[in-house]
């Protein structure tokens, strides 16, 4: 079977967090791929993406680059509505039976994850991939067991950045070089995406 990450988010933007987060679970956890999946209305989030998804998902094309092991997929934002991993998960698997999904999360995801939506049948159905972030500390006890067994942690370098602090530098007029891919930066700036 050939092992995919799955790397759901906003992306608004994708960012240094985001790849890092990605490589280090392919390479601690043998994926042979991971395949990267904006959102179209974030279940959990309370306001909606400020890029446009056309936008996120170019960005995210920028940002992953041709990476061999690399992968970007439309189909949230193609399915349009509130994207559920458990809908995304089930159309994956009967489109590639082939492959065995998991889903790679920061450590404020793994605290959500008791309120994602059917979380025990999505559990049945793939493991988590959990991997540090500051600012977050990963806390698996509120988790129903049949979820809490199926999350593996994983190492990365704790590395703080958020798309959020990213959207506030830019709305401040501050630079956000660095913190993404030189072709995001560069897209961000020639767009004027979220401040100037
Ligand atoms: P926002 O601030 O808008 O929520 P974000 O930086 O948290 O943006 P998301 O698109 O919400 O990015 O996150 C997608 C996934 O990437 C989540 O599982 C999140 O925990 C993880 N992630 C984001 N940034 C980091 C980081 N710096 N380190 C580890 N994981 C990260
Ligand atoms: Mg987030």
């Amino acid at each position: 079977m050939i092992q995919v990450g799955l790397m759901g988010g906003t992306f608004d933007p994708i960012h240094l967090g985001h790849l890092l987060a990605a490589e280090s679970a392919r390479e601690a956890c043998g994926l042979d791929e991971v395949w990267f999946i904006p959102a179209a209305t974030p279940p959990l989030k309370d306001h909606a993406p400020r890029a446009t998804a056309e936008e996120r998902l170019e960005m995210v094309y920028r940002g992953i680059d041709f990476q061999p092991h690399f992968r970007a997929m439309a189909l949230e934002l193609e399915r349009g509505g509130t994207s559920y991993t458990i809908d995304t998960v089930q159309a994956l698997r009967e489109a590639y039976p082939g492959r065995e999904f998991s889903f790679i999360l920061g450590a404020d995801r793994v605290n959500d994850l008791k309120d994602w939506h059917r979380i025990e049948e999505l559990a049945e159905l793939i493991s988590f991939i959990a991997v540090e972030r500051p600012g977050a500390t990963m806390d698996t006890s509120q988790l129903p067991a049949a979820v809490r067994e199926r999350v593996k942690r994983c190492e990365m370098p704790l590395i703080d950045i958020s798309s959020t602090d990213i959207r506030t530098r830019r709305e401040d007029g501050r630079s956000i070089r660095f913190l993404v891919p030189d072709k995001v930066y560069q897209f961000i700036r020639r767009n004027e995406l979220y401040g100037s």
